[in-house]
């Protein structure tokens, strides 16, 4: 391509530089570390140079997403009036029982079209807030369930959800319109497209998820989250846990020139200093399935001062993260529709960019694929080796047969990536000969015979400090 044109189109030459730098970063694994020559190298014979599985073949094709389904969705949901959590759930015409209504037919009709195997359920419950006036008041959550195959990884759960609720300027009443369109019908139609995509996948090839995976709209969510930290509850009640948690909240619009542009993906440090959090190896993982040109990985919990629905399973340590539109428009959230001194306000679904959303649905669609074919991750990883010259991993594993081996990941302290070192077939543990343990992080993932990989699991010491 032309070098001139490249400079002059920053999304051109970023895509351009991604997928040279991922080429490169997989033809020559162990170059990627001798980025700073002016360093002892380590290992000094070079690493090893593992044959690596290629990842699960027939990805889920941009074309495959249905943008005029997640359209007619949208449609409905906005034609609503309201969904305000504290609106009428009766009215099938007005109001968020409408909206939970559309929500169900859609689910209905995919489990239809896909033999039977999608298991819907409405969580009916109660929670209270000071936006509900501190009174309890009626929620439903609508869950799609896709049993996995595998008896031990069925109860792991890898979950998509959007928002139904949505709110207008005034946050506290229910009677004024509130179209909701980007915040959240638009993560509501990724979290149904998902279902659409993947319950299709499963009619065509019996048994190809081993883990279970959940597509959910919960309510309440502009009351304080109230509809996510109920079906958190609901998950631990049956028995599950939880795998992966993908948050999709105002994912519907791109009004920045020269789109579609990456979606952000955010994900919390947790409580350690290394940025190795689950939700942030979730977010990593997210990021090496859909590729550098989809992801723009923003290492917070969620936008400044903001919060989502994958707050609470961030929280209680599960793996988290929040997908978001690349910039917000204020004027388009939490607005009643009107214009102000010629300045348009409401979420209207005029400001919608379905080849954005598209991507969107494609790359939640594709990450749940890939994670839910996975093997278990390895339950404990231990660095040893701190004062020898050599860095030892073990890690703990149930048997699996399904399982081909695992990598063993590192990264300078400083690189957001991480890069595989080895591919460990046998055993449980591996020295790395000559590589400091103080000079890298290290992490453990299992690569199942499909190719699908695990979420890292980073490896930590096994005593605290010396001194
Ligand atoms: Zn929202």
């Amino acid at each position: 391509m032309n070098a001139t044109r490249a400079e002059s189109d920053p999304s051109v030459w970023r895509r351009c530089a991604s997928v040279f730098l991922l080429s490169v970063l997989w033809a020559i694994p162990s170059l990627a570390q001798d980025s700073a020559p002016r360093d002892p190298a380590e290992p000094l014979q070079g690493k090893p140079q593992p044959k690596l599985l290629p990842r699960p073949a027939g990805a889920i094709p941009r074309q495959a997403v249905d943008e005029n389904s997640m359209r007619a969705l949208i449609h409905e949901l906005v034609g609503c009036g309201t969904r305000h959590s504290l609106s009428s759930w009766t009215d099938p015409a007005r109001g968020i029982g409408c909206g939970r209504d559309h929500v169900v037919a859609r689910f209905r009709q995919i489990a239809a079209e896909s033999g039977g195997k999608l298991q819907i359920v409405v969580d009916k419950f109660e929670a209270t807030s000071e936006r509900t006036g501190g009174k309890p008041a009626p929620m439903e959550n609508v869950y799609a369930i896709l049993p996995g195959a595998d008896a031990k990884l069925a109860k792991t759960l890898f979950i998509v959800s959007g928002h139904m609720d949505s709110i207008s300027s005034r946050w506290t009443d229910p009677e004024p319109d509130a179209p909701g369109a980007d915040d959240d019908a638009s993560g509501t139609a990724v979290s149904v497209e998902c279902a659409r995509l993947l319950s299709k996948l499963v009619a065509g090839q019996e048994g190809m998820f081993r883990a279970t995976i959940l597509f959910a709209a919960v309510s309440g969510e502009e009351q304080g989250l109230l509809g996510s930290k109920h079906m958190l509850e609901w998950i631990q009640q049956q028995g599950y846990t939880v795998g992966g948690m993908l948050d999709d909240d105002i994912v519907g619009a791109d009004f920045a020139a020269g789109g579609p542009h990456r979606v952000r993906l955010f994900s919390g440090n947790g409580e350690i200093d290394d940025a190795d959090s689950p939700s942030r190896e979730l977010a990593r993982a997210i990021e090496e399935i859909d590729g550098r040109s989809a992801v723009r990985m923003v290492f917070r919990v969620d936008r400044y001062g903001r919060g989502g629905d994958h707050y609470y399973f961030y929280k209680a340590g599960f793996p988290a993260v929040r997908f978001t539109e690349p910039l917000e428009n204020y004027a388009h959230e939490h607005q009643t529709p009107r214009t102000e001194d010629g300045v348009e306000y409401g979420d209207l679904e005029k400001y919608l960019s379905f080849p954005f959303m598209g991507d969107v649905a494609r790359d939640n669609a594709e990450a749940l694929r890939q994670l839910a074919m996975a093997p278990a991750l390895p339950s404990k990883a231990i660095l040893k080796g701190a004062v020898t010259p050599d860095a030892k991993i073990s890690w703990s594993a149930e048997e699996d047969p399904e399982r081909a081996g695992f990598e063993i990941l590192w990264r300078e302290t400083t690189d957001p990536h991480w890069e595989v070192y080895d591919f460990v077939i046998a055993g449980t543990e591996t020295i790395l000969k000559g590589v400091s343990t103080d000079n890298h992080f290290f992490a453990v993932r299992a690569v199942g015979k499909n190719g699908a990989r695990s979420i890292a699991l980073p490896a930590e010491p096994e005593k605290p400090s010396r001194f």
